[in-house]
């Protein structure tokens, strides 16, 4: 076993914790105060190849491998999660999905658009009444006469949704065949019958736009069909594997910024004539949060690397998930307690690093959802 990172790698980690820091890092409070989308950034972003991490040159990503994304990954979110959450629905749901499953065609047209940070992507399966169980989406697309579908109907909660140009969409196509009856196309936004509803004001990741959006007679045709009819769910299902390993490195990302804070916060503030870090109390919450925090990131490489193998990595990756996102939300709790006053003040990051943790418990499949996936792949029962 190796653990070292080969020379790639390295790179591109150095090149996303450059632009984190001196890009992302300086703005993220005033992005985080106004949700504001920082379209400047992701474009650069993508420039430098982090929009498309894992896609081909050919088609204007970096080349490089799942190992590469998650210290990418980890780099940005610790510098601002909002951004990292662009980054991640860029990368693993719009771009992943469509290098697996789409025509030379649909390759050439979209990846290479939002792998560059020319364009934005997000990914549109969750709608009002259905999130975890996505089986019960009511959006109908029907099919015409000339192969094409016409869609109507809802979808909640869509990352990118206000900015998005091209949206992979899942709706259903035959209802009575159920998760089979299920069909992936990819949108474009600037055509008719597409509408957005309001941005939606959150808890946390303020500046990653999310918003319902509408489909009323819109027309899609043939060729933008995304894999073939009736495999939308197991692309969907696919795709989020990945994309839990995107989850996992933000959830990294935010508790490594938080867990930083602390130590250096631990060594300055003084309570009874000594550093708080000199009570033991205090100290056993930092080997613990220390713990956590290299246990994540662990099993979080091992994903990408069983990912970047060829092999089956579902179980990985929601292992990565569910460990990595209770990691954070722990971790980012107990360096707010650390901070005492001020980390329940806005003058600190550490109350925005406790709010941007929470998401990653609940999208991409919540931590009970990890559960169930664990449970199932270890017993074989359903
Ligand atoms: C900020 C944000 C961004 C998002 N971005 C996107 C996006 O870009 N695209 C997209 O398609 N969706 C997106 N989502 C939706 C997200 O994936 C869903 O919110 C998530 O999957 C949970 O679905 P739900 O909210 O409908 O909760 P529900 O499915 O209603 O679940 C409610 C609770 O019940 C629990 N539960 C449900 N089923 C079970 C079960 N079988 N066993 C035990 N417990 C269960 C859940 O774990 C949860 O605690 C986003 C959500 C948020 C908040």
């Amino acid at each position: 076993m190796d653990f070292s990172f080969t020379e790639e790698q390295l790179m591109i980690q150095d090149v996303a914790r450059r632009i984190a820091q001196e890009k992302i890092a300086p703005s993220a409070e005033h992005h985080d105060q106004t949700g504001e989308f920082p379209l400047d950034n992701i474009r650069l972003l993508g420039e430098n190849g982090l929009m498309g991490i894992e896609v081909p040159e050919a088609y204007g990503g970096a080349g490089m491998d799942p190992v590469a994304y998650v210290l990418a990954m980890v780099e940005v979110a610790a510098a601002d999660a909002a951004h990292s959450t662009i980054m991640s629905v860029n990368n693993s749901l719009f771009c992943n999905g469509i290098l697996t499953h789409g025509t030379e065609a649909q390759k050439q047209l979209y990846v290479s658009a939002i792998a560059e940070g020319r364009e934005i992507g997000a990914f549109a399966l969750t709608e009002p009444q259905s999130g975890s169980d996505a089986t019960a989406m009511r959006c109908r697309a029907v099919k015409q006469a000339d192969g094409s579908f016409v869609v109507n109907g809802k979808k909640s909660w869509i990352t990118s949704g206000p900015v998005a140009k091209y949206i992979v969409l899942f709706a259903m196509t035959d209802p009575d065949k159920g998760a089979r009856g299920i069909t992936a196309f990819v949108i474009d936004t600037a055509r008719q019958g597409f509408g957005r509803g309001k941005t939606e004001p959150k808890l946390g990741i303020r500046a990653s736009a999310t918003c319902e959006i509408e489909f009323n007679d819109y027309v899609v045709n043939a060729d933008e069909v995304l894999g073939n009819e009736g495999e939308g769910f197991r692309i969907a299902m696919g795709v989020l594997d990945a994309g839990r390993i995107g989850i996992a490195s933000q959830a990294i990302g935010i508790a490594r910024a938080a867990y930083e804070a602390t130590i250096e916060y631990v060594k300055e503030r003084k309570a009874f004539g000594q550093p708080i870090g000199a009570f033991q109390m205090t100290q056993a919450k930092i080997a613990d949060m220390k713990c956590k925090l290299d246990a994540a990131l662990l099993l979080t490489l091992r994903a990408a690397w069983v990912k970047g193998q060829g092999q089956r990595f579902s179980n990985e990756a929601a292992i990565a998930k569910l460990t990595a996102s209770e990691a954070a939300m722990w971790i980012t709790h107990q360096a707010l307690q650390i901070h005492g006053g001020m980390g329940y003040s806005k003058e600190m990051p550490i109350e925005r690093y406790f709010r941007d943790a929470k998401i990653t418990e609940i999208y991409e499949g919540t931590s009970e959802i990890q559960r169930l996936v664990i449970a199932r792949h270890e017993t074989g029962l359903r």
